[in-house]
């Protein structure tokens, strides 16, 4: 069976491979400088015309038609001088089938990435706590502090005062009983 240089990892762009760390996949936030087509030349010396994203401080990523379409959804823009300045975010799909193989492919989300968020109670960005990660956090904060986004160190404040509130109406329930 032949091999399609796409399915190398072409160390000249990104690629799944650059999003792989000691616990699987991570997620990145890019923001795109241009997107044009160009010549790539494969780790074989193959050379194909395809969509480059150049990045703000990232090797650029050579963008297919799913990606492309993905840009386009989080810019509100299908033509790609609008697509400057986008923040995007990449992910890896893994187990896609792509030239009769079955590959770990780097995907752009098509929807907006997070901005970060602050705490409702001090303004301080929320971090990843209690081993969950941010959007965990801030569902669970509005799950269980009264519809607010707070920060790890005002949940917990929040979850005192509670406790201690549940402790004040339990001692009036035992005097008028
Ligand atoms: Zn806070």
């Amino acid at each position: 069976m032949k091999t399609h240089w796409k399915k190398l990892t072409n160390p000249d762009y990104l690629g799944a491979y650059s999003l792989a760390g000691e616990n699987g996949y991570s997620e990145k936030v890019v923001v795109i400088e241009s997107v044009r087509q160009e010549t790539v030349t494969g780790t074989d010396g193959k050379k194909e015309m395809c969509m480059v994203a150049h990045l703000v401080n990232e090797k650029p990523m050579i963008l297919n038609a799913t990606n492309c379409k993905a840009i386009a959804k989080v810019a509100g823009s299908s033509f790609v001088e609008d697509w400057a300045g986008v923040a995007v975010t990449l992910f890896v799909q893994q187990g896609v089938k792509a030239f009769g193989d079955v590959v770990d492919a780097l995907r752009i989300r098509p929807k907006a990435p997070m901005p970060p968020t602050t705490c409702d109670r001090c303004g301080d960005l929320i971090a990843p706590a209690f081993k969950m990660t941010v959007p965990q956090l801030i569902e669970y904060s509005k799950q269980h502090c009264n519809g607010s986004t707070l920060c790890a160190s005002c949940m917990k404040a929040y979850k005192e005062m509670q406790d201690a509130q549940k402790q004040k109406e339990a001692a009036n329930d035992s005097e008028s009983s």
